[in-house]
C-alpha cells in the first residue's frame, strides 16, 4: 500500500513540472527558456561559430566550429576563437550587430545560459541566445602576411589541333600565372579511299581528316600481278593485281583485271603461235634469175609460205611429179628445185609456173632459154669442156697405164 502511494506521488510531480515548462513557453515567446537539444547530456552542448575574413569569406575549412558549452568563458577567452595563421581576430559578429561579449555561465541544473552583449556601458544590451545561432569571428588579414597564390581553374589560352600542343593558362587575383600543355589531340581520321591507276600499274590509298579536310595521308603501291588465265591469240586472259600498303591503316587491295588477247603473229602465212592460216596472206615465188631457166640447168625458186605447206608444182596447169623437183627450207621460207632433167623436158619459151601451199597458191612466169649450140657466144664453155674431157682421158690413160703395170 504505501509503495503505491509512493508512485503516484511520483507521478504527480512529473505533470506538474511538464505543465509547469509548457506554461513558460506559454508566456513569452521572446525570452524562451533555451530547450537545447542536449539537455540529458549537457556536455554535448554546443553552440555553432565561424570564423570569416573582412569580406565574410570562411577562413576555415570546416563549415562551422563550435564552442564548447560546458565551459565558463568570456568572448576575449583565447580558446574560444581559434588562432588562424596570417590573420588577427578583429571581433564577433551576430546578425550583422557587434557583440560585446559573449558570455556562458551554467544554471543549478547544469544548463548553458548564452548571454550576448550588444554596446557597452549604458547603452549596453543583453540578449539571451538558442544556441541555434552561428556566432562570427572576424578577422583581418596581416599587412605583412605573405601572399599565397590561389589560381583558378584554368582556361584554354591556345586551344590544340591535331599536330600541335595547346595551352591551359591558370591565374591568380594577383595576376600571376602558369601555363600548362594541353596534348596534341592527333588526326581523326575519315575511313581510307582507295584508287586504281587506269592502267592497273598503282593502286593509291588515301584519308583526310575529320576536322581539317587539308590534312591527308596518302600512299601508292604497286601492285603484284598473278595471272588466273593465260591470253591466247583470240581469247581474253585474267590476272589478279595486288596492292599491299607499309601504312597499317590502309587495307590490301586486290583488282581483276582482263588481259587482251594477244592476237595472232603471223609470218610466212602462219601464226608463230597457234600455227592458224593468215588469211591475208597471198604466197609470191622469185628466183635470182629474173624469170629465166636455163635449159638443162636446174631452177630454183624461193616462196614465202613454209615449206610443210606447199602441196604441188604445176608447169602450165601441169602438175609436176614429185620425182621433178624439190623442196627445201631457207629462212622460214620454201626453196623450190627444178631438176635440170625436168627444165630440159620444157619447149624454149614463155611457160607458167604454179606453186599450190596450203596458205595460197603462187604464180610466176618461167622462160625457158634455147639449147646451148657450138659455135655460139658460148664457145669458150665448150672449149672449156673440151679441155676438160681432153684432161679426163689423159687420166683415165695414166689409170690404165697404172692398172696394166701393176699386173
Ligand atoms: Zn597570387
Ligand atoms: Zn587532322
Ligand atoms: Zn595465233
Amino acid at each position: 500500500m504505501k509503495q503505491g502511494k509512493k508512485i503516484l506521488s511520483l507521478l504527480l510531480m512529473l505533470t506538474l513540472l511538464l505543465s509547469m515548462s509548457v506554461c513558460a513557453f506559454a508566456e513569452d515567446d521572446t525570452e524562451a527558456v533555451i530547450v537545447m537539444e542536449t539537455e540529458e547530456e549537457p556536455a554535448a552542448q554546443k553552440l555553432a561559430v565561424k570564423c570569416v575574413d573582412a569580406e565574410g569569406k570562411t577562413l576555415r575549412d570546416e563549415e562551422a566550429d563550435y564552442l564548447d558549452l560546458s565551459k565558463d568563458l568570456t568572448v576575449d577567452d583565447k580558446y574560444a576563437r581559434p588562432e588562424i595563421e596570417n590573420y588577427t581576430y578583429s571581433k564577433t559578429m551576430l546578425e550583422d550587430e557587434e557583440l560585446t561579449k559573449l558570455s556562458i555561465t551554467h544554471d543549478a541544473e547544469g544548463k548553458a545560459v548564452i548571454t550576448a552583449t550588444f554596446g557597452e556601458g549604458e547603452d549596453a544590451k543583453e540578449k539571451t541566445l538558442s544556441g541555434s545561432e552561428t556566432i562570427l569571428f572576424v578577422y583581418e588579414k596581416k599587412s605583412d602576411a605573405p601572399h599565397t597564390h590561389v589560381y583558378d581553374a584554368g582556361t584554354v589560352t591556345k586551344e590544340p589541333t591535331c599536330t600541335e600542343k595547346g595551352v591551359k593558362t591558370f591565374t591568380c587575383s594577383c595576376g600571376d600565372s602558369y601555363t600548362e600543355e594541353i596534348p596534341a589531340l592527333g588526326h581523326d581520321w575519315n575511313e581510307p579511299g582507295y584508287s586504281w591507276a587506269e592502267d592497273g600499274s598503282a593502286c593509291t590509298a588515301s584519308r583526310s581528316c575529320k576536322r581539317d579536310a587539308s590534312h591527308t595521308e596518302s600512299e601508292s603501291a604497286k601492285p603484284v600481278e598473278t595471272v588466273t588465265k593465260e591470253p591466247t591469240c583470240t581469247e581474253k586472259g585474267e590476272k589478279t593485281l595486288s596492292a599491299n600498303f607499309e601504312n597499317s591503316a590502309f587495307a590490301a587491295q586486290t583488282k581483276t583485271v582482263e588481259i587482251p588477247a594477244l592476237g595472232h603473229d603471223y609470218a610466212h602465212g602462219r601464226c608463230k603461235r597457234c600455227d592458224g592460216i593468215d588469211p591475208n596472206f597471198r604466197p609470191k615465188l622469185t628466183d635470182t634469175t629474173n624469170g629465166r631457166a636455163n635449159w638443162g640447168s636446174d631452177y630454183v625458186a624461193t616462196c614465202d609460205a613454209l615449206k610443210k605447206d606447199v602441196q604441188k608444182v604445176l608447169v602450165d596447169g601441169t602438175e609436176l611429179p614429185a620425182s621433178d623437183y624439190s623442196v627445201s627450207e631457207k629462212d622460214g621460207s620454201a626453196v623450190i628445185t627444178i631438176k635440170g632433167s625436168a627444165v630440159k623436158k620444157l619447149k624454149v619459151g614463155s611457160h607458167k609456173l604454179t606453186v599450190v601451199c596450203a596458205t595460197g597458191t603462187a604464180e610466176k612466169t618461167l622462160n625457158v632459154s634455147d639449147k646451148p649450140k657450138t659455135g655460139d657466144a658460148d664457145m669458150s664453155l665448150w672449149v672449156g669442156l673440151l679441155s676438160l674431157s681432153a684432161l679426163g682421158s689423159a687420166a683415165a690413160f695414166v689409170t690404165m697405164k697404172k692398172k696394166f703395170s701393176a699386173r
